[in-house]
C-alpha cells in the first residue's frame, strides 16, 4: 500500500467542519443545567434535557462534534468492549448488566438516527469479531460464549458464512449495531440541538467548576455560567478540568487511515458480502469497514498515550500509518496496490476497569466516560440517560448498571507509554507465528 501521498488532516476525514459555528459565551449568564463538552455525549444530554423541557445551556471549547464524536471509524458495536474474557472474570456478576447496556446502547443510536432523521448511511450489518490466526479463533469461540451466556445476540461462523473477507479466517457477528459515517451523524445530532431549546455557546473552553452554596460556577474562556445542576462531558479531555474524579481515565489517542475510491469489481471480489464492519481479536485491535463511497476505513492497532495536559491537537503519525498499512496489505493483499488516501486520529478515555462508568464527582456534578473506544452508541445512550435522571429523580436500570457509588478510581494497568508499545510487540510476535498457519487454515472446515 502506497502511504507517499496522505493528507493528514486535524479533523476527520468524514467532514467538512461545520460552516455555521455558533458565538462564543462573552457574559454570564444563569440556567438549570450547564453541559460541559459537545460531543456525543453532551449533545445527547442537553438535547434530552431541552426536549424535556429543561432550561440548558451546552458549552464547548471548539464546535460541537469537534472531538471524536467525529472522527471515529463509524462501527457501532453491540457488544461491549475491551477483552471480554477478562471483563466477566472480574465482574460475573455485573458482566450480564453490562452486555445489555452495550446492546441497548446500539437500539438506542438506531431509534435516535430514525427520530432525528439523520442522513448518514447507517447499515444495520452488524460487526464481526474476526480471528486472523487460529489462537484467536479460541479467543472468538470463548468470548462467544461467554456473550451468548449473558444474553448477547451473537454468532460463530466461517468468513464465508459470515460474508466477510477472504483474509479473516472467521469470527463472531454481533447482530446489533452496523456502520455510519459518524461526521454526518454528528452534523446531524448537532443540527437538532441548535434546533432545539438549547443554548448552545461553542468556541468556549470551561477552565474552571466550582460550588457555590447549592448552585455551580463555570468559569469559561470569556464569561460565567451559574447553574443548578452540571454535566461533565469532556471524555478524554476530562483531565484538564480540577472536578473530573482523579483516574477517571487516560488520554489514548488512535489512528484510522482511508483508501483511495477501490474499483467496484475489486471491492465485490472480496467476499465482503455482508458488508459488516470487522474487528480484529489481537489485544489492541485493527479495525476495517466499507464506506458508502466505495472506500475501506481502518485502523487503530497502536495506542499512543497523552501524557500531560492540555491534550495537544495533532494529526496522525506517519510511522503509525505505515504500520496500519502494512497490516491492510496483510489482511486484503488482493489490494496491496491500493493507496492510502487520507488519515486522521482523535483521543478516546480509557477508564481503568474498561467499562462504561458515571456518576456524580460532587453535589449536582455529574459525569460520564462511557466510550473505551465503543462511545459512538454507548457515549449518547449513557448521556441521555443522565439527562433522565436529572429531570426524573429516577436511575435506569442500564446507569445503575454503570454507576460508579464514589468517585473514587484505580491506577490504570498496562496503560504507560511503554506498556501499550510491549503490548504492540506481543501482537506483532503473534502475527508473524501464526501467519503462515493462517494462510494454511484459510477456507477449511466450519470453524464452529
Ligand atoms: C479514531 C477513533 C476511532 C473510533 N472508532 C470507534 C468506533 O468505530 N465505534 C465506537 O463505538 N467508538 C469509536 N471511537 C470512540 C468514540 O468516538 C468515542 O467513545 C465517543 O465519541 C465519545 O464521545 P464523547 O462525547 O464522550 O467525547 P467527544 O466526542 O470527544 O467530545 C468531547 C467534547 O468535549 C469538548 N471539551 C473538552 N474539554 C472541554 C472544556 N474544558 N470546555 C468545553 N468543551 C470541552 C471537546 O472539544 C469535545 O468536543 C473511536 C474514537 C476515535 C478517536
Amino acid at each position: 500500500m502506497k502511504t507517499d501521498n496522505v493528507d493528514y488532516t486535524t479533523f476527520t476525514g468524514w467532514i467538512d467542519p461545520p460552516g455555521d459555528v455558533r458565538s462564543a459565551l462573552d457574559e454570564g449568564v444563569t440556567c438549570e443545567v450547564a453541559v460541559i463538552g459537545g460531543g456525543l455525549a453532551g449533545m445527547s444530554t442537553a438535547l434530552r434535557l431541552a426536549e424535556r423541557g429543561r432550561d440548558v445551556v451546552l458549552l464547548e471549547a471548539e464546535f460541537c462534534g469537534h472531538g471524536s464524536a467525529s472522527r471515529n471509524a463509524g462501527q457501532v458495536a453491540g457488544a461491549p468492549g475491551g477483552d471480554i474474557q477478562l471483563l466477566s472474570l472480574l465482574y460475573p456478576k455485573r458482566f450480564p448488566g453490562i452486555v445489555r447496556f452495550a446492546e441497548n446502547s446500539a437500539h438506542f443510536l438506531e431509534r435516535l438516527i430514525e427520530r432525528l432523521d439523520i442522513d448518514c448511511g447507517y447499515e444495520a450489518t452488524g460487526n464481526v469479531c474476526a480471528a486472523v490466526s487460529r489462537g484467536q479463533m479460541g479467543r472468538v469461540r470463548r468470548v462467544t460464549k461467554l456473550l451468548r451466556k449473558a444474553g448477547a445476540d451473537v454468532e460463530l461462523g466461517t468468513s464465508e458464512e459470515l460474508g466477510i473477507p477472504r483474509g479473516f479466517l472467521g469470527g463472531m457477528r454481533e447482530s446489533v449495531g452496523g456502520t455510519m459515517n459518524p461526521g454526518q451523524f454528528s452534523l446531524g445530532l448537532r443540527r437538532a440541538l441548535l434546533d432545539s431549546g438549547a443554548r448552545v455557546f461553542e468556541g468556549t473552553r470551561v477552565t474552571e467548576v466550582t460550588s457555590a452554596g447549592d448552585h455551580t460556577v463555570i468559569r469559561t474562556s470569556g464569561g460565567q455560567v451559574r447553574a443548578k445542576k452540571a454535566v461533565l462531558a469532556t471524555n478524554a479531555f476530562g483531565g484538564e478540568l480540577a472536578v473530573t474524579p482523579k483516574r477517571l481515565s487516560v488520554p489514548i489517542w488512535v489512528t484510522e487511515v482511508e483508501t483511495e475510491p477501490i474499483d467496484p469489481e475489486r471491492l465485490a471480489s472480496l467476499g465482503w458480502t455482508s458488508r459488516s464492519g470487522v474487528v480484529t481479536q489481537h489485544n489492541i485491535m485493527e479495525n476495517y469497514r466499507l464506506t458508502s463511497r466505495g472506500t475501506i476505513v481502518f485502523g487503530v492497532r497502536r495506542l499512543q498515550r497523552g501524557t500531560s495536559y492540555p491534550l495537544p491537537p495533532r494529526t496522525a503519525d506517519g510511522a503509525v500509518v505505515a504500520d496500519l498499512a502494512r497490516a491492510f496489505e496483510r489482511r486484503f493483499p488482493a489490494l496491496a496496490d491500493v493507496a492510502a488516501a487520507r488519515a486522521w486520529g482523535g483521543w478516546v478515555a480509557i477508564t481503568p476497569s474498561w467499562l462504561p462508568v458515571a456518576g456524580t464527582t460532587r453535589e449536582g456534578v455529574y459525569y460520564s466516560a462511557a466510550c473505551n473506544g465503543h462511545g459512538l452508541a454507548q457515549a449518547p445512550y449513557a448521556g441521555s440517560l443522565i439527562a433522565d435522571l436529572i429531570v426524573d429523580g429516577e436511575q435506569h436500570g442500564d446507569l445503575v448498571t454503570i454507576w460508579a457509588k464514589k468517585p473514587a478510581f484505580p491506577r490504570p494497568m498496562m496503560m504507560s507509554p511503554a506498556g501499550l508499545r510491549t503490548i504492540w510487540t506481543v501482537d506483532r510476535f503473534n502475527d508473524r507465528i501464526n501467519g503462515s498457519r493462517r494462510n494454511a487454515l484459510r477456507g477449511t472446515a466450519p470453524v464452529h
